[in-house]
């Protein structure tokens, strides 16, 4: 009887681990992004081969996202984080790096992602045109990097490079979806800059420095700041300043994200005599742009449609 069993049992065992062991991997590669245009980025060129969580949601203020726990659960997992830096997430990002324990992602790590490393051209960086007096929120340099698609590009390409290091297997895969990426922006960098043309002409006050890249690429005449530190409501007589400084200029726009103060925004358009533009600064928010290519469009398109009020 037992004999039996055996004879039959036994092939059955033995073909069942042949089969375990001839399957390929199949378990994607467990990635958790902190912003949603990162997540955009991971989404492109991480493919069907990651599992993508993102942290951040579109319509909050990325320097100010409470630590959850929940967050932290999902950060339990994750073989790779894939953050901004220059501490943009300083405020939370630790705590919950904490709160995860997981060793995989810890700064220094394989697993954790600083893609502030991909850009070589940062704006503001302390030593050369920082203004001290008026407190420096981000002292490393201006962390928003990804309101620049060219600069995407370069954070397309590290990822890649990292993803490879972790998941060898697909090292191909992820590189050549990053120079797919690279060439989506390409085509698309004419349009975006060909729609804004007018609004490039035009004087420009932005609410936070949020912008600096975005006016970097789209060389905008930036004429006034009304927000140093983000979420710090302004001085009103540091409104009061701007407001002089944009009126009498003409074609005036004031660019705010949507998460900014936006009674401020509409006083200094108002009496400035400019064109509020409110836009989304980061895809993923609940009616807004669904991926990074939208966001940049919704940009654009609201920017070039401020211009056209301006010259009414
Ligand atoms: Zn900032």
């Amino acid at each position: 009887m037992k004999r039996t069993m055996n004879r039959v049992i036994l092939p059955a065992v033995v073909l069942m681990l042949a089969v375990l062991a001839a399957a390929p991997v199949l378990a994607a590669v467990q990635v958790v992004a902190t912003l949603p245009d990162l997540g955009s980025v991971v989404r492109y060129v991480g493919g069907d081969d990651v599992a993508l969580q993102v942290l951040c949601p579109g319509e909050m203020d990325p320097h100010y996202l409470p630590a959850k726990p929940s967050l932290a659960r999902k950060l339990a997992k994750a073989d790779l984080l894939i953050y901004n830096g220059l501490e943009l997430e300083v405020g939370w990002l630790p705590q919950l790096i904490n709160k995860a324990r997981n060793p995989d992602i810890r700064p220094g790590s394989r697993g954790a992602v600083d893609c502030s490393a991909a850009i070589d051209d940062l704006l503001e960086v302390p030593g050369a045109n920082v203004d001290r007096s008026e407190g420096d929120v981000h002292p490393l340099g201006n962390p928003h990097y990804t309101l620049d698609p060219r600069r995407m590009v370069k954070v397309a390409k590290y990822v890649a490079e990292r993803l490879a290091r972790i998941d060898p297997g697909h090292g191909q895969a992820y590189r050549e979806r990053a120079d797919i990426f690279a060439r989506e922006v390409a085509a698309r960098l004419p349009e975006w800059e060909s729609v804004t043309a007018t609004a490039r002409q035009d004087p420009i006050i932005i609410y936070h420095r949020n912008w600096a890249y975005l006016v970097d690429w789209l060389q905008l005449s930036v004429v006034g700041e009304i927000e140093h530190r983000p979420g710090i409501a302004p001085s009103p007589r540091h409104v009061e300043e701007v407001i002089v400084a944009g009126r009498d200029l003409g074609h005036l726009l004031v660019l705010a994200a949507s998460w900014d103060h936006r009674h401020v925004a509409e006083e200094v358009a108002e009496r400035a005599g400019g064109v509020l533009v409110v836009v989304p600064a980061q895809s993923g928010g609940k009616g807004g742009p669904a991926d990074y290519f939208s966001l940049i469009d919704t940009i654009c398109r609201d920017l070039a449609a401020g211009a056209r009020k301006a010259e009414e």
